[in-house]
């Protein structure tokens, strides 16, 4: 893997290359009726004219909308308002702290959100404890701390049109300001600081799962598109690291009811379900679709949908090996956990335990890859 001080950096959309944004905007809480906010240490008030004010704060206060603005404990502030917490100091939301900039906001439907201003490396660090165990070994949350940053720079400005950058669940990645952060966490965000996957001179838009159960996908067997043009980064590798993860081998039981009604939010089944079989299977071992029997038509329905229908965590992968038929339902045998497209986490933990480092690790999951550093 070449490591390049890239210093340019490729917009995603225009092609145009600007400076790295060096902060994000994350939507922590959106169209409340209202949140729960807890200071701990001296926080600001900064209205949108400028004007700022200490906040006398005790316990936990609510923000509230109210006619034309927002409301603060017995405080009346403009639709848009920051808080701005001095050195040390955080505002908790709910149960969770943030050091950031606050913005409050009342939404057009009289409900309020909060937006956290945020030094990119520090939003790293709330999203790491959330998306890989903060007790695996250093450099597989090294790899994972690559690929968190490298998919935040490429979803930036996906969500502008609300007013921010980036959800804090799981449409983008899971961030809770600063809960869960330890030692090892800050070490793998310092370690890799400002390092990125590249593709071809821009940004990899990279993607990571927890276990892949043999081999990673191609990006376009889930996003769509032409596998045969997938980046050669994301095009799927064989991982036989993972072979012991506990999330390799699984079994999963659904009633026919359960299939027919997760069948019916996909397809119109002409008739009662009378059997359901794979499909057609792609080059990484997942199923593509389902035929189901209903009546006395077959109708094929994608496994994708099926498996959220059915609930993604229960339906853990469409690796899916044998349907066998039990008692009023079937059970299937599968293989790993999540889309498979990219990091394999389970994979990662196992190379980073056989003293492997995370960029060996990336150039496993990632091959062609560049580690570039923002800048
Ligand atoms: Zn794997």
């Amino acid at each position: 893997m070449t490591f390049a001080a890239l210093v340019l950096w490729a917009a995603a959309a225009a092609g145009a290359q600007t400076a790295a944004p060096s902060r994000v905007q994350v939507a922590i809480v959106r169209g409340a009726v209202s949140a729960a906010l807890t200071a701990v240490g001296g926080v600001e008030v900064v209205e949108p004219d400028g004007r700022r004010r200490a906040l006398e704060w005790k316990g936990l206060i609510r923000l509230r909308p109210r006619e034309g603005g927002l409301r603060l404990a017995d405080l009346r502030l403009p639709s848009e308002t920051r808080l701005v917490p001095a050195a040390g100091a955080r505002v908790r939301v709910g149960p969770d702290p943030y050091e950031g900039t606050l913005i409050l906001r009342l939404d057009p439907g009289q409900t309020v959100s909060i937006i956290e201003d945020v030094p990119m490396e520090d939003y790293l660090l709330g999203v790491l404890p959330n998306e890989m165990n903060p007790d695996w070994p250093l450099e597989a949350l090294k790899a994972q701390a690559v690929v968190a940053r490298s998919f935040a720079y490429a979803n930036l400005g996906r969500f502008k049109k609300d007013g921010f950058d980036l959800t804090a669940d799981t449409r983008t990645q899971v961030y809770r300001g600063l809960s869960g952060v330890n030692e090892n966490v800050r070490a793998a965000v310092r370690q890799t600081r400002g390092e990125v996957l590249g593709w071809k001179g821009r940004l990899l838009r990279t993607y990571f799962h927890a276990c892949c159960g043999g081999h990673t996908e191609n990006a376009a067997e889930v996003w769509g598109g032409n596998p045969a043009q997938t980046p050669q980064p994301l095009r799927g590798v064989v991982d036989n690291w993972c072979r012991t993860s506990p999330q390799m081998h699984w079994s999963a039981y659904f009633t026919w009811s359960d299939l027919t009604a997760a069948l019916e939010e996909n397809a119109s089944l002409t008739g009662t379900l009378k059997s359901l079989r794979l499909g057609r299977r792609d080059a990484a071992g997942y199923a593509c679709d389902f035929v189901a029997r209903a009546g006395r038509r077959d109708v094929r329905v994608k496994a994708a949908e099926v498996r959220l229908a059915l609930g993604a965590s229960d339906l853990k992968s469409t690796k899916i090996r044998r349907l066998i038929a039990r008692k009023k339902g079937l059970e299937f045998y599968g293989a790993g956990s999540g889309h498979g497209v990219g990091l394999c986490q389970w994979g990662a933990r196992r190379q980073a335990e056989h003293g492997r480092g995370y960029e060996q690790i990336l150039r496993f999951y990632f091959p062609g890859a560049t580690l570039s550093v923002v800048e």
